[in-house]
């Protein structure tokens, strides 16, 4: 079976009441194991691919963030989706249209995470996601727990508004790691040698943070190893794995998450204790 690859509004309705899997592309292990989990599911998955102008601050990386259409249209395939959804922005943003983001639930404004760091980052995501959500009409969305944060505020979004989204499920999946315990990013591919390195930081602080009695020595330790990769950290912090909000006492139950950047490579990661 091949690949449809689908650019207008019109050729969605056939592909309504699929698994979505959205996606800004260059796709790696991560995102297919999306695929593979809405597969595993039993269900037909639809991918997105369109690097969304609204979730990058002017500074950021919107115009050097890869772009490598046909390899990932290869991958898309191989991995075993039915569909792959390339709207153009004049589809997402039409001129002259309001595309208004939906509230934005607490978890995307109190946690001082994502939320502090990177303010314009929320809405647009939950703008986008909306926007997609309403195009291709799918029963499920499965998102990565690599961006942890970022599950919990769609999930929230989508529960938030039932009338406009009835059946929708938000379903997260692990996050899929290099073998030396990096995540994969489409952002790794910045890095280069020396700085491939130091980015396994982040996953060796949280290692070393599970051998932490309470939550105080577990940040204090993360601190410790991302400094000693030279890493500039933005938070490395123990939260209440559903709100986010701090939390005191043993680290069991809970999820730390870290944000830090390494020259202009700006990284994030998570894990449960
Ligand atoms: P992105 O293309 O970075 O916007 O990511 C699209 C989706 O893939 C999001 O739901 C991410 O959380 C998910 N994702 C990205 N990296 C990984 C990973 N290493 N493991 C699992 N999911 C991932």
């Amino acid at each position: 079976m091949s690949l449809q690859v689908i650019h207008e509004k019109d050729q969605l309705a056939a592909l309504e009441g699929m698994t979505f899997v959205p996606t800004m592309g260059a796709l790696h292990d991560g995102h297919l194991s999306l695929v593979r989990a809405g597969l595993a599911l039993g269900d037909q998955v639809l991918m997105s691919i369109y690097v969304n102008p609204t979730q990058f601050a002017p500074d950021e990386d919107f115009e050097a963030y890869p772009r490598p259409i046909d390899e990932d249209l290869a991958k898309a395939e191989a991995a075993g989706a039915q569909a792959v959804f390339i709207p153009d922005t004049s589809l997402m943003y039409p001129a002259g249209e309001e595309i208004a983001c939906p509230p934005l639930p607490s978890v995307a404004t109190e946690p001082g995470l994502e939320d502090a760091h990177r303010p314009h980052f929320f809405t647009g995501v939950c703008t986008v996601v909306a926007r997609l959500l309403d195009l291709v009409r799918p029963h499920r969305m499965i998102m990565g727990e690599k961006d942890y944060q970022q599950l919990l505020v769609l999930q929230a979004m989508v529960d938030a508004d039932r009338q406009r989204w009835p059946n929708i499920k938000v379903i997260g999946s692990p996050t899929i790691r290099e073998p030396d315990g990096l995540a994969m990013s489409s952002r790794n591919a910045y890095l280069d040698e020396v700085n491939r390195d130091r980015a396994l930081g982040l996953s060796l602080a949280m290692q070393a943070a599970a051998k932490e009695p309470d939550v105080a020595s577990a940040e204090a330790r993360m601190q410790s190893v991302l400094e000693e990769h030279q890493l500039r950290v933005d938070y490395a912090v123990v939260r209440d794995s559903r709100t986010l909000m701090p939390v005191e006492g043993s680290v069991a139950g809970h999820r730390a998450l870290i944000a830090a950047h390494l020259d202009t490579v700006r990284l994030i990661d998570n894990r449960s204790f």
